[in-house]
């Protein structure tokens, strides 16, 4: 008892110095940006920074299977589950700005389901990291896939780029679509377009 009360002391050390030298690092990129960091407005800038970024990627703190376990039922259903209009706000891995928009995730049960608000957390566990679109739909669907063995998943994720509005690479109404079919969803085109429509009905 008491060793595991000097260790968990020892850890909140460690991340106070890494904080600190990440708020340095924040501090002198303001200042070679030409400001100047020690002007009130910026004074706690570099602070707000690093607990934004820390939430920003708190989906590498979070550990998918203890989410899930417990959360895992056994079912006879065997229709479609459709979890649509999930909200996401990830960070590109390219530009460290955010991509935001909606994702759809449905699967088809065998035996298997997922509490249903698991998956929305399972969405954000994901998004809350340096995320490449694409990637970010596959680890949901493969997630998914593994953890009950579905008969197929199908993820879409439409989401805006700030990287890509903001710097002008893209028109501003511009938005990125992407998918992940697996099982039966890649196999027949009926549950696919099932899928879409449903997705589709979003809107
Ligand atoms: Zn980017």
């Amino acid at each position: 008892m008491k060793e595991q009360k000097v260790n968990v002391q020892i850890e909140s050390a460690k991340d106070n110095r890494t904080e600190d030298r990440m708020e340095e690092y924040v501090r002198e990129m303001i200042r070679m940006l030409g400001e100047d960091p020690t002007r009130e407005g910026l004074l706690r800038t570099p602070r707000r920074v690093v607990q934004s970024l820390r939430f920003l990627t708190s989906g590498y703190r979070q550990d998918t299977d203890k989410m899930l376990n417990g959360a895992l039922f056994d079912v006879a259903y065997d229709e479609m589950v459709i979890v649509r209009d999930i909200e996401i706000f990830s960070l590109c891995e390219h530009h460290l700005l955010p991509f935001l928009g909606r994702c759809h995730v449905a699967y088809i049960p065998d035996k298997k389901v997922i509490g249903l608000s698991k998956i929305p957390r399972l969405v954000e566990t994901f998004a809350r990291r340096l995320q490449v679109q694409e990637r970010l739909t596959n680890q949901i669907a493969d997630t998914i896939m593994e953890k009950i063995h579905p008969l197929g998943v199908g993820v879409i994720i439409e989401a805006k780029h700030l990287c890509m509005i903001m710097r002008g690479v893209e028109k501003q109404n511009s938005v990125a679509v992407t998918s992940a079919m697996l099982g039966v969803f890649r196999d027949e085109q009926q549950t696919r377009e099932e899928f879409l429509s449903l997705a589709r009905g979003a809107r």
